[in-house]
């Protein structure tokens, strides 16, 4: 960023953020290292609540009984920030207890489905719940043509409710910020969130977010091989929440599915294993790294002792088996008491702490 571009921030917004406005497409005005450079100029100058909630920690697309598609919330001083819109978040975010007319900023990683499928059904959701603000949504390209593909595909519904039901219009009220690049994407008064790009063939672009608060930094890997990017924006932070893929156990997942040899090609060249998670937390230096995105997602055979098993052998750091609906803070994984379907012990919490 250059000096000119650091004096043209505005209070609260940066000014990519603001010269994006809505809908607006930006690419390739940022360098790798100024995104990096910025993310550690940041200085913690007041005392910040933050709360990380898994909402989905499955990977692919089939829809299973054991964990909901991929999506995150981290939330600072009550304010929702949204990570990824696998199938099911709406519904999770209600179970997590937090209100979906609160939605406020929506980021997707990449567009694989299980990562936006429900991306306009959120947005929709929170309409229907009584939002009434602006919601800004962050992310590779197509997002703004599936934003409004999305109104589009609605239009009958909307139109009928908004003087039926005395509902704002909907489509103004939603602006969308596309980007192609590493850079900062976006800052208010509780986060600032960086972008890297990741290594998740034939997906391009694909992102990882980093966020930055006053008291505690997260990072959300998105879907990605062993990548430096990645691991450059991960240095020093608090916690990684990293997708994983379980190699050994692959074999009695593709054994189920009709186009096994195309689908074994694309989870190794894109993915990263139990065993190299490990090897990118310790690299990165985090403390804390919490798996997500399990491949396989609903195998009883791969126990949560497997799961650590991989990345303990490199990373010394807390180990946390994610869980739907398990609440992380930055001291420590705690259970969402508004999880009204799954016991604390089916949760796990106690045996996740045996790891850390
Ligand atoms: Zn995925
Ligand atoms: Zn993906």
């Amino acid at each position: 960023m250059s000096d000119r571009q650091k004096g043209e921030k505005t209070k609260g917004v940066s000014r990519r953020q603001f010269l994006t406005g809505s809908m607006a497409v930006f690419a390739g005005t940022l360098l790798a290292k100024d995104v990096f450079a910025q993310v550690k100029d940041l200085s913690p100058t007041k005392k910040s609540d933050v709360r990380l909630i898994l909402l989905g920690t499955g990977g692919g697309p089939r829809p299973n009984k054991v964990r909901n598609q991929s999506a995150w919330v981290v939330i600072v001083n009550n304010i929702p920030y949204v990570v990824d819109c696998g199938g099911g978040v709406s519904r999770q975010l209600v179970f997590a207890g937090v209100s979906l007319a609160a939605l406020k900023h929506i980021f997707i990683t990449h567009h694989h489905s299980d990562h936006n499928l429900e991306y306009g059904n959120l947005i929709y959701n929170a309409w229907a719940s009584g939002f009434k603000g602006r919601i800004d949504a962050y992310g590779p390209p197509p997002l703004e043509k599936m934003t409004k593909a999305f109104f589009e595909l609605n239009t009958y519904d909307i139109n009928i409710r908004i003087p039926d039901e005395g509902r704002p219009p909907l489509a103004p009220m939603v602006h969308v910020h596309e980007f192609s690049e590493n850079g900062p994407v976006m800052e208010d008064e509780n986060v600032k969130v960086t972008a890297a790009l990741v290594n998740h063939p034939p997906v391009v672009p694909s992102f990882a977010y980093r966020f930055d608060t006053a008291r505690t930094s997260i990072v959300f890997s998105g879907d990605t091989t062993p990548f430096d990017n990645l691991i450059k924006l991960a240095k020093g932070a608090d916690i990684l929440v990293h997708e994983v893929l379980h190699k050994p156990s692959l074999a009695r997942l593709l054994a189920r599915v009709p186009n096994a040899d195309r689908l074994l090609e694309h989870i190794v060249a894109s993915h990263t294993t139990h065993i190299d998670v490990g090897k990118v937390a310790k690299e990165a230096g985090v403390k804390t790294l919490v798996l997500t995105h399990f491949v396989p997602s609903d195998d009883p055979s791969v126990t949560e002792e497997m799961w650590a098993e991989g990345p303990r052998q490199n990373f010394d750091g807390k180990i946390i088996v994610g869980k739907d609906l398990m609440e992380i803070q930055p001291e420590g994984p705690r259970v969402s008491k508004t999880n009204r379907f799954t016991s604390a012990r089916d949760l796990g919490s106690e045996s996740i702490l045996r790891w850390s």
